[in-house]
């Protein structure tokens, strides 16, 4: 094969390049996908066009990489990357190159990409497949291997191992062993790289549809020790009881099986029980205990997300998730425990919070079905959600307004009065009303002799 069919937008997006003079190539991972056989999900492309003239044949250019000859072109309902023909030299720090040099052809484009199966072109509009490195064979074969000695490869760009393994787990192909062997002499390089490039493909990794794979190689390879020491250190941590795994497959298993779409699940399933061999003790009879594993496993994924640098709403979530991990219910539990825990827990933490114990469940037992007790559990918070309770202050009747004009002084009392209306509501929900909750504030208020103002 060698011309593929080219869609009828990308021919007509090419035709602006070969009118204006210039030529233009499909390159990248929709390559791979059409060689896959899977629906590629965007396009890059590669020309000899400058990027200033590129801007010129075009009517709207976004400027997304332009140190890099990038550009992203809209055209109907695509953004496509175009990307002018380079080479690289020089790559000191391991990170970024040196220069930045335009090539004149694709075949010298190609020879700069990191992998075989990245390192074919599709000329356009005409479908003619250029391939220099034999990416499609090693494609069929399944196997990623660095365009030209691996060694070299990785010490120019320290990120590509971490390609390698995000890449693999992708596709389910194998590292092919030259490329493999190649990753732990040059982990010093990667050890260099800019970490939001680093956590970027961490995450790609674990959003993956099967990161099992990739857990496995970043592990074997050193990466895992470079980037995530207190992941590795839960291999060979047995837990016995329940348990059929160490602590790090438990944690492999718990991150595959939660959802996809989650990111924060995903991430507070590979970190929940991270605290593991810290807290690991035998009691008199024999039995591992883990206490308190779920607080000193928030604690050590917070570091590490700081460390990453992520965002602080998802630090916030994932290590609020892997607190909670271990929630506990009973169904003799009244509908005032149910409310009070919704309200320790965050309405908007709850679907979450089960999507992770299911997880987990999944990563002992194999099924991601709950309990029956914590299936109750669920359809019990969902009853109560419906019924719009009063789950924070904002849903209080009164307001420190209408307390001030109740008499009750500015300052502390105020909220120490809020707090004790809340949880009277909590407890009876049919008390949220004004004129109930401020003879019931009052009150309070003389049981605790806080002061009022008489007017
Ligand atoms: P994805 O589906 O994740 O977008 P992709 O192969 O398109 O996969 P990109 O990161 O978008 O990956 O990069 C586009 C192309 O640029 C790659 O296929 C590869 O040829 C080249 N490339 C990207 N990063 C590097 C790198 N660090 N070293 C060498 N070539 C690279
Ligand atoms: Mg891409």
């Amino acid at each position: 094969m060698n011309t593929v069919p080219v869609p009828r937008d990308l021919q007509e997006f090419s035709h602006i390049f070969t009118q204006n003079g210039f030529s233009v190539y499909l390159v990248g991972g929709a390559i791979r996908d059409i060689f896959l056989k899977k629906k590629p999900t965007d396009w890059d492309v590669a020309t000899n066009a400058s990027p200033q003239q590129v801007s010129k044949i075009f009517k709207r250019v976004i400027p997304t990489g332009i140190e890099h000859g990038t550009v992203t072109i809209p055209f109907r309902s695509h953004m496509i990357e175009c990307t002018t023909f380079r080479t690289e030299q020089g790559y000191s720090d391991g990170r970024h190159p040196d220069k930045i040099h335009y090539a004149a052809t694709i075949e010298e484009d190609l020879s700069r990409r990191d992998f075989t199966m990245n390192a074919i072109a599709v000329s356009l509009p005409d479908g003619k497949v250029i391939d220099p490195f034999n990416g499609r064979a090693d494609i069929k074969k399944r196997i990623i291997k660095t365009v030209g000695s691996p060694t070299e490869r990785f010490s120019e760009d320290g990120l590509r191992p971490l390609r390698a393994v995000r890449f693999s787990t992708l596709t389910g192909f194998t590292i092919e062993p030259e490329t493999f062997a190649a990753i732990q002499p040059a982990l010093t390089v990667t050890g260099r790289v800019a970490v939001e490039r680093v956590r970027d493909e961490l995450v790609k990794l674990i959003m993956s549809e099967q990161p099992l794979t990739g857990l496995d190689y970043l592990e074997k390879s050193g990466l895992m020790d470079l980037f995530l020491p207190e992941l590795a250190q839960c291999r060979g941590i047995e837990q016995k009881g329940r348990h059929q795994f160490d602590v790090l497959d438990h944690l492999y298993r718990a991150c595959a099986a939660a959802p996809q779409n989650e990111p924060e699940v995903r991430i507070a399933a590979l970190f929940h029980d991270i605290g593991k061999p810290i807290v690991r003790s035998l009691d008199e009879s024999g039995n591992f205990t883990f206490y308190h594993h779920e607080t000193v496993s928030a604690k050590m994924t917070k570091k590490i997300m700081e460390r990453l640098r992520f965002p602080n709403r998802s630090i916030e979530m994932v290590t609020h998730l892997i607190r909670m991990h271990m929630f506990h219910y009973e169904p003799v539990w009244t509908d005032a425990a149910v409310r009070r825990f919704i309200v320790s827990t965050g309405v908007e933490y709850i679907e979450p919070l089960f999507l992770l114990r299911r997880a987990d469940s999944a990563a002992i037992t194999g099924t991601s079905t709950l309990l029956p007790d914590l299936v109750e559990f669920r359809e019990r918070i969902n009853h109560i959600l419906a019924q719009k309770h009063v789950f924070s202050l904002k849903d209080l009747a009164v307001t420190g307004n209408d307390l001030k004009k109740a008499g009750i002084t500015h300052g502390p009392s105020i909220g120490i009065v809020l707090r004790e209306l809340h949880n009277t509501v909590l407890d009876d929900p049919s008390l949220n009303t004004k004129e109930r909750l401020i003879k019931i504030a009052l009150a309070f208020c003389n049981e605790r002799k806080i002061p009022l103002i008489i007017f």
